[in-house]
């Protein structure tokens, strides 16, 4: 397996955990070995670990669980010899030492990463290390979803946010956020404000 850094973004409801999850199970088959990780900010981690799809660990039916760590905690010696892809969700959360650790795993340890987060937070702004990861990418997935107002197919490639206060990190679901194409996404944050 050629080491690489694969960076999946997009709004909220776009698939990044489904692509996440499929590209998981995909190496599982092929034997290779899988490690997960997923950053303690996101209080939805362990058994709500799932896809907005509802694919879910049991229903892979593979031995993966997530390991949950501190948005800034170095995670590299954690992974095990035997690792050749390394899966990161909400890589939004981590802190801008992740792409060290990243770059690391891919140079000295000859392992693939695969890292999904949103590119953008609700306000439209570059979100965490995502940008600096983007760079580093060798593959970029820019994923798209419905856009919950107008209804058009894939042209959502904003977040809004519906219920909470300014917080740029405020972990929450479908009750708390919408995908939105970016006229909407307008409308929407100018009522708003
Ligand atoms: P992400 O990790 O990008 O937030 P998920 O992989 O968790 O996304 O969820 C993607 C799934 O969300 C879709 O396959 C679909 O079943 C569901 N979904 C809910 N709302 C929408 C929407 N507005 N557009 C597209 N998919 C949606
Ligand atoms: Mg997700
Ligand atoms: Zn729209």
């Amino acid at each position: 397996m050629l080491a690489k850094l694969t960076v999946a973004c997009g709004p909220m409801f776009s698939g990044k955990t489904e692509e996440l999850l499929r590209r998981v199970r995909r190496t599982f088959y092929a034997d290779l070995g899988v490690q997960i990780f997923t950053p303690s900010t996101d209080t939805r981690h362990l058994d709500r670990f799932v896809s907005h799809a509802g694919t879910d660990f049991a229903a892979l039916q593979v031995p993966f669980v997530p390991s949950v760590i501190r948005p800034d905690e170095p995670f590299a010696h954690r992974i095990r010899s035997n690792v050749d892809l390394v899966a990161l969700d909400e890589a939004q959360f981590f802190a801008p030492s992740v792409v060290d650790e990243i770059l690391h795993l891919i140079h000295v340890r000859k392992m693939s990463v695969f890292a999904a987060g949103l590119d953008r937070d609700y306000l439209g702004r570059p979100f965490g290390p995502m940008p600096a990861l983007l760079a580093h990418a060798d593959e970029v997935l820019k994923f798209t979803a419905v856009c919950a107002r107008c209804r058009q197919l894939d042209a959502a490639t904003m977040t809004h946010r519906i219920n909470g206060g300014a917080e740029q990190i405020q972990v929450g679901g479908q009750a708390d956020y919408e995908p939105l194409c970016r006229p909407c996404w307008v409308d929407a944050t100018r009522t708003a404000r």
